[in-house]
């Protein structure tokens, strides 16, 4: 039996590995795969102690070297159920069990979908929620981006560099997204806002070729290539854990040491209720976290 088994191979669960093989523990990695992982998904990381400028791609791999050069294992197999048992847990994956003492949910978290008609049958075909990740299939097309926070600002400015017109459409006349990102959205040309406003629908056969957008009481079509979701992200909490502590968001509760309410079940990063969303906070959870297991084994 493994002492601790880590869900997910992104910073935090990464960062915790460390700790864990450090204090003496055994610990495996099961992780769905990088591609999936927040941070592969960051064109350019200015704000990670130590880099002046990095692709989230290379710092992961960094990360990734780090947990390898410690004899850890990262078993690439997406979890599919935790069954909570006398001696721990028994983690399973479709085709294969393993059994830990503790488990650390380190699955980070995703965008939302829009809930609009046309846009799962256009998912791929025009509808993205990763400018960084699609963007460049829209060189000098037009591309609308949905949302009102730094997600939508921040992808709105990335297309705008290559991109003919991007249109910024939010619910709302004022932002959840800082005002730096605001101002300088709203200091680019090729960027328009249309505001209070909702999308309706996306339209197209086999790709995308325009929006209903409904402002006010007007519905009118906008035309367009492509369309960015940026209306939230959701914690990946996917597969059901009976009796965790979750708030109305479905991000897991913890405490300080990252501890859930159940005994030997722990959540780092992305997937917990926190302030601020960043490498730096889920890498700082791998610290806390052992910490919390030290304790509880006391
Ligand atoms: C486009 C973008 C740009 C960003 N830019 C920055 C930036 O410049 N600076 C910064 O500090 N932060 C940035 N962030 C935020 C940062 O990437 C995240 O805060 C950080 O990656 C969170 O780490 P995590 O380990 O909690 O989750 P993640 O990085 O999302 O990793 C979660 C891992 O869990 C795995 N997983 C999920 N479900 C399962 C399952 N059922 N079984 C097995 N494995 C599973 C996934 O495959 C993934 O590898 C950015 C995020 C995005 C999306």
């Amino acid at each position: 039996m493994t002492d601790i088994i880590i869900i997910g191979a992104g910073p935090a669960g990464l960062s915790a590995a460390i700790y864990a093989k450090r204090a003496g523990y055994s610990v495996m990695i099961l992780d769905k795969g990088a591609s999936e992982c927040q941070i592969t998904k960051a064109t350019e990381v200015e704000n990670y102690l130590g880099y002046l400028s990095i692709t989230g791609i290379d710092l992961h791999s960094k990360f990734v070297e780090h947990v390898k050069a410690n004899d850890i294992s990262i078993i690439k197999k997406a979890v599919v159920s935790l069954e909570q048992n006398d001696a721990g847990f028994t983690v399973h994956t479709r085709k294969d069990s393993f059994d830990a003492k503790n488990v650390i949910l380190a699955m980070g978290r995703s965008h939302k979908h829009l809930g609009i008609e046309g846009e799962e049958r256009l998912s791929g075909a025009g509808v993205s929620y990763c400018a960084t990740c699609d963007g460049f299939f829209f060189k000098n097309k037009s591309v609308a981006v949905i949302g009102g926070g730094d997600s939508a600002l921040s992808q709105a400015i990335y297309l705008s560099a290559f991109c003919k017109n991007v249109y910024l459409i939010h619910r709302r006349d004022t932002f959840r997204a800082a005002s730096y990102l605001v101002d300088r959205a709203k200091s680019i040309e090729n960027i328009e806002f249309i505001l209070n406003s909702t999308v309706q629908e996306i339209l197209g056969e086999s790709f995308v070729n325009g929006i209903r957008v409904k402002t006010n009481d007007t519905i009118s079509k906008l035309d367009c290539d492509g369309v960015f979701g940026a209306i939230g992200e959701k914690a990946n909490l996917n597969f059901e854990i009976p009796a965790l502590n979750t708030n109305p968001q479905g991000q897991i509760i913890t405490d300080n040491y990252c501890r859930t309410n159940i005994h030997g079940l722990y959540a780092v990063g992305d997937i917990r209720e926190r302030e601020v969303y960043q490498i730096i906070t889920a890498v700082a959870d791998g610290a806390l976290v052992i910490e919390g297991i030290l304790k509880d084994s006391n």
